[in-house]
């Protein structure tokens, strides 16, 4: 049995105290839906602290967006896995396409990146999906494949054992335009295929959350679909009541 996992990826959104007001109005409403899904936030470095504090005892997770891809020193203005991890978080997203466009994020960035964040015992929601180009192209499996295998395939069983993947179609995210949910199971089966050629059984367990403009009234559709164990949610995550929605898309 896959765990259900339903993660918001706030961006740079919210200032500290629209965060924790937020992440208060997420734990009040959380006990309206099924205990069965697990509730991951990812606030801004600056929001952590704070909103791990509203969050304890509540059963919501708390990530980071992002971590450095060195241990420690001169590097001015980046966060290190430690750092994130003292504070109490226990996820990173790492390799969301928007760090991997604008910030220039490759394989190899991502590679030490995944290292740290291990190494600090953070769970990496670890982001793939092809651009709209390549998808029209008829090169999206090859995309998709090819950011697992450069990245995901360097860890050993144990890390693999711990991972969680998102599918995010880049011409979803942001824009309002979802993949259909025959599109996400597709690329979901595809990716589970991958991983298991390299992890065997282990990968019918990682759990696969689609993402891009995800929201309460697409959620349930989407995760209905045997591969897809949730859904990283964005512009939804920034309002309690849609967040929570969305989790209510695993009732039947
Ligand atoms: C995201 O960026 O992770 C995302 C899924 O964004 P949105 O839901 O806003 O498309």
């Amino acid at each position: 049995m896959r765990r259900k996992i339903v993660a918001g990826n706030w961006k740079m959104n919210t200032t500290p105290v629209e965060g924790v007001e937020l992440a208060k109005n997420v734990v009040a409403g959380k006990g309206g839906v099924c205990s069965c899904v697990d509730f991951i936030v990812c606030p801004p470095f600056t929001h952590l602290s704070e909103v791990i504090k509203v969050v304890r005892g509540s059963g919501i997770a708390v990530g980071a967006q992002n971590c450095a891809a060195e241990e420690k020193g001169a590097y001015t203005g980046e966060v290190s896995a430690k750092m994130i991890a003292s504070l109490g978080a226990e996820y990173v997203i790492l390799g969301h396409s928007e760090r991997r466009e604008y910030y220039g994020e490759t394989s190899a960035t991502l590679n030490k990146k995944m290292v740290q964040a291990y190494a600090n015992q953070l769970v990496p929601i670890y982001c793939v999906g092809e651009k709209l180009a390549e998808r029209e192209a008829g090169k999206h499996f090859d995309v998709v494949k090819a950011q697992i295998e450069e990245v995901v395939f360097n860890l050993t069983d144990e890390q693999f054992s711990k991972l969680i993947i998102a599918y995010e179609p880049v011409w979803a995210i942001g824009t309002g335009k979802t993949a259909t949910a025959d599109q996400a199971q597709e690329m979901h089966a595809f990716i589970r295929q991958v991983l298991a050629s390299k992890f065997g059984e282990k990968a019918a367990e990682t759990p696969i959350l689609y993402g891009g403009s995800c929201k309460p009234s697409n959620a349930k559709e989407i995760f209905a679909k045997e591969d897809v164990d949730g859904g990283l949610i964005g512009g939804a995550a920034l309002v309690a009541d849609d967040f929570l929605a969305i989790g209510k898309g695993f009732e039947k």
